[in-house]
């Protein structure tokens, strides 16, 4: 059997120099975005043209105010996304990086995605900066819950989930529009970057702050930049590699390479 390789010389080249450099850190700390569960089926729902919420503008529908006002609005536009979260399965990319960091050559994933893929793959130190679909909890009393108990009866047949104690609508535990970062997982992410040797992204174009900030924090303490990403980002041009790339071919590869040269 004849194996192609998918990539240009340059582009292995560049992958080469990035495993490199994963391998020879002391400390590499990987910050995904949206572009790493497309392959997964996960639609960037920023993105203009996604085709799934065509209707509404995320902007206004995803956050806290059509929460507290309409929250069957805010269900309605979260069904769909919601459905594809609950039957998505992590990729390759997911997979290298669970694999790097069970090898002990990345420390932590900065996450701005809430569909707990990384924790599917294996991965254990996941800072999530938008929240997480994982857990829900009740508007009225705080009581949380697992989502898992809530997800599929919401999928499937629309079921808005209500708090076991009080009835309340619980939302899920994801950071809407309007709302504050998580605190706790912000002061995280920015010591990380701080003290990283090699900063890797993987599937974001770095254009929500403040989370888009953290490779210039790495980049400022004198790490190295890598980014894996299918368009060019504000500070590739400082980036010691950066690849054009489809991440679910790319990190495979980088991994491959920095664990087992
Ligand atoms: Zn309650």
């Amino acid at each position: 059997m004849i194996t192609t390789q998918p990539f240009s010389v340059q582009t292995q080249e560049r992958v080469s120099f990035a495993a490199d450099l994963v391998r020879r850190a002391r400390g590499t700390v990987v910050l995904s975005g949206a572009g790493i569960s497309t392959p997964s089926g996960i639609p960037d729902f920023r993105s203009a043209g996604t085709g799934l919420w065509a209707r509404d503008e995320p902007m206004e529908v995803a956050s806290l105010s059509t929460f507290r006002t309409a929250p069957e609005r805010f269900f309605a536009w979260f069904r769909p996304l919601a459905a594809r979260i609950y039957h998505a399965q992590p990729n390759a990319a997911h997979s290298a990086i669970a694999e790097l960091e069970q090898s002990g050559r990345v420390r932590a994933v900065i996450t701005q995605n809430i569909d707990a893929l990384h924790h599917k793959a294996g991965s254990k130190h996941v800072v999530e900066m938008h929240g997480t679909l994982r857990t829900i909890t009740c508007v009225e009393c705080y009581t949380k819950g697992e989502s898992s108990e809530y997800l599929e009866a919401f999928v499937e047949h629309g079921i808005i989930p209500r708090c076991p104690r009080c009835h309340g609508i619980m939302k899920p535990d994801v950071i809407l529009f309007g709302e504050q970062l998580p605190q706790g997982a912000w002061r995280e992410a920015v010591a990380e970057a701080r003290t990283c040797d090699v900063m890797l992204v993987v599937g974001s174009s770095l254009e929500v702050l403040p989370v888009a900030g953290l490779p210039l924090q790495a980049l400022e303490r004198g790490a190295h930049l890598i980014i894996v990403n299918n368009t060019s980002t504000y500070v590739s041009v400082r980036a010691d590699v950066a690849l054009l790339e489809d991440v679910a071919l790319v990190l495979p590869s980088i991994a491959q390479q920095a664990l087992h040269g």
